[in-house]
């Protein structure tokens, strides 16, 4: 498909970069993104994929805006409160982008339809806030060979890695880092443990680059390191994550 010429206005700062090009920016028409969580992460997510481009957003939640959530979650307005966040999200990203086709997903993910979902896209997005969204992601992604781009936060840190362990080694799964979930309720959730909402904003964009990366075939993939931001130390580091033989999702041995 040929680009329109409003496409070609709208994109022109893709299509002016070597790296991406009118064929990057069909790559990005024709991507299938699902993203997990309409949240912290899942808001600036949602907003630049949709800016770039992206043909397809799936968006996965099963909750209403909340006037506590408005401190981080940017994809949502004031006058959502009430409204599912889904439809919420939808609402926000026409406007910034009408092109893009919005598939909303009200519901949480679980074993039963989890393969359905992450099934019918080409990439996942975590951007769930609890551990159980993150392993069962985790699983099945590695099983339907898709890649995984996951993030989470803290009150003052983020973290960020891709994992694509279809692929073989030396790509780990999330598995690889952290076998099992931690006990419930040990680790608190942003709801309980608060949040600089500007960090959200941080990791959710660094994610949606890496999204953006991995769809074009560009730069140096995250898959094998986790990258760590430490907002009150203004840092940023990367550390190795290697494959696990043993892992039980992604190991080699019997
Ligand atoms: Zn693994």
């Amino acid at each position: 498909m040929e680009l329109s010429d409003a496409q070609f206005e709208r994109y022109a700062r893709h299509l002016v970069l070597e790296e991406v090009g009118e064929e990057g920016q069909q790559k990005l028409l024709q991507a299938k993104v699902l993203v997990v969580g309409a949240g912290g992460l899942g808001s600036p997510l949602l907003l630049y994929l949709a800016a770039a481009g992206v043909g397809t957003l799936g968006i996965v939640d099963d909750d209403a805006v909340d006037l506590s959530n408005l401190q981080r979650q940017i994809v949502h307005a004031t006058e959502s409160i009430g409204v599912a966040k889904v439809e919420s999200a939808r609402r926000t990203l026409h406007h910034v982008n009408p092109e893009v086709k919005v598939i909303t997903h009200a519901e949480r993910l679980a074993d039963a339809n989890v393969a359905a979902l992450v099934g019918a896209y080409d990439l996942v997005a975590d951007g769930s806030d609890n551990f159980a969204t993150r392993y069962l992601l985790n699983d099945i992604c590695y099983r339907l060979q898709k890649t995984l781009i996951g993030a989470a936060l803290s009150p003052f840190e983020g973290q960020l890695s891709t994992f694509k362990a279809y692929l073989g080694p030396p790509h780990p799964c999330y598995r690889c880092l952290f076998r099992e979930p931690p006990p419930p309720d040990s680790v608190p959730r942003c709801e309980t443990a608060g949040i600089l909402g500007a960090i959200a904003g941080v990791m959710g964009t660094l994610q949606a680059t890496e999204v953006l990366k991995e769809i074009l075939g560009i730069g140096e993939s995250l898959s094998g390191s986790l990258l760590i931001y430490d907002a009150l130390r203004a840092g940023f580091h990367k550390i190795k994550l290697p494959r696990d033989p043993d892992c039980p999702t992604c190991g080699t041995k019997p």
